[in-house]
């Protein structure tokens, strides 16, 4: 008996051995079990991974859709970058806007505060001059206010001086 072929049966299945060698494995099966076994083995192996793996064929245009989509994202991706970036150009403009306005109002307000206060102060003897009672009812006003000050706290220091 020649020797066995169990080496070239893989290559054998794969149609992949010269003429020469493919009738030896050919020849060599025809009367050695062990070899044909091992054959069979190796025939329903391949056969099992061929269903596993090799029915699942990529549908029509799957590479063309992929890489389609692949651009339109990059492409998108791309846009998003740049709405990103003008967003956010943009948000900083209005930050900055809103905060010069707001210091702007600030000091305009404040301005006008301190006008108005420093007007009024400029009024106040105007007024006062201009109308002579009012003076004088200040002036009564703030006499009697001295005056009942003055005699409450005499009271209050009256009454801890008897207890
Ligand atoms: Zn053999």
């Amino acid at each position: 008996m020649a020797e066995h072929v169990k080496d070239l049966l893989s290559a054998y299945l794969d149609h992949e051995l010269d003429d020469v060698e493919q009738k030896r494995v050919e020849h060599h099966l025809s009367h050695c079990s062990e070899c044909r076994q091992e054959f069979e083995k190796l025939a329903l192996l391949k056969q099992q991974i061929y269903m596993a793996y090799g029915s699942v064929q990529a549908p029509e245009g799957l590479e063309q859709a992929v890489m389609e989509n692949i651009r339109q994202r990059q492409f998108a991706y791309g846009i998003g970058k740049w709405v990103a970036a003008a967003v956010a150009a943009l948000l900083a403009i209005v930050v900055v806007m809103t905060m010069s306005s707001i210091v702007y109002f600030g000091t305009a307000i404040v301005s006008a505060v301190v006008n108005i206060g420093f007007s009024l102060l400029h009024m106040i003897p105007f007024i006062v001059s201009s109308i002579p009672s009012l003076l004088g009812i200040v002036l009564v006003t703030a006499v009697i206010l001295i005056i009942v000050s003055l005699w409450s706290l005499h009271r209050l220091l009256e009454t801890r001086a008897i207890s």
